[in-house]
């Protein structure tokens, strides 16, 4: 059976309080599943009410939208990968489009994030995903391979399956217009190709997000290829999320 992951992205939203309240409901409306996890990516502020908050849950994980690679140092505004451990996260967003187009975070930044997440036990969920003139172009998958080597760069075969891959198309997120079930089943499957050449022995966890909502969740979610999701706006109200991932 497919192990699935519903993995939330609060982007800028929910402080430690909002995260309180949303894990009081949330948690009384999903009760833990076979097969099912839970993954919240909150603010770096909310991250230990967030952990304290799913406390006691062994399918809900915490983690970090934005880490440095560097374990200490004058880095002012950065949150390392051991202080995001001490707040609670056990995985962090990496590569996320926002991350790339926004605050330029470059493909060789992701390979060192990466490679010190590893290292220092975190998962990493590596996002990768084209923007609209590069699919209008035809080069999907060639942006998103791109985007694979790099973020993987520091990775050696054992290891790749501890890392989580998310495809984001980027002209998918926060518009409302997602990928057709098979569309991005077929970048699922070039990268899970990709994988399988480096070496990946088991079967990688390969989410699909961009505009995932309770209409659309069920669909995506039947194909074989979807390891689960990466949801931003439709993860902030409980009671939505909860519709989704009970499904
Ligand atoms: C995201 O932030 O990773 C995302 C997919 O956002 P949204 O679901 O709002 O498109």
């Amino acid at each position: 059976m497919r192990r699935l992951i519903f993995a939330a992205n609060w982007k800028m939203h929910h402080g430690p309080r909002a995260a309180a309240a949303f894990a009081e409901k949330f948690l009384a409306l999903v009760a833990p599943a076979e097969g099912r996890d839970l993954w919240f990516f909150p603010p770096a502020v909310t991250l230990p009410a967030a952990a304290r908050a799913f406390e006691g849950r062994a399918d809900v994980r915490v983690g970090a939208q934005h880490v440095h690679w560097e374990a200490k140092g004058a880095y002012t505004g950065e949150t390392s990968i051991p202080l995001a451990q001490e707040a609670g996260a056990t995985t962090a967003l990496v590569g996320h489009s926002e991350r790339r187009h926004l605050f330029g975070e470059t493909d060789e930044q992701t390979g060192r994030k990466v490679a010190a997440l590893l290292a220092a036990g975190v998962t990493p969920v590596l996002c990768v995903g084209e923007k609209l003139e590069e699919r209008e172009a035809g080069q999907t998958d060639a942006v998103v391979l791109r985007q694979l080597a790099a973020g993987l760069a520091g990775v050696d075969a054992p290891h790749l399956e501890r890392v989580v891959i998310a495809y984001e198309p980027v002209w998918a997120i926060g518009t409302g217009r997602n990928a057709t079930p098979e569309d991005a089943a077929a970048v699922h499957r070039v990268l899970r190709r990709e994988l399988q050449v480096r070496g990946a022995r088991g079967r990688v966890s390969i989410l699909y997000g961009g505009s995932v909502n309770a209409a659309n969740s069920v669909a995506l979610l039947e194909q074989e290829e979807l390891d689960g999701v990466l949801v931003g706006g439709a993860s902030l109200d409980p009671e939505v999320w909860a519709g989704i991932v009970r499904r």
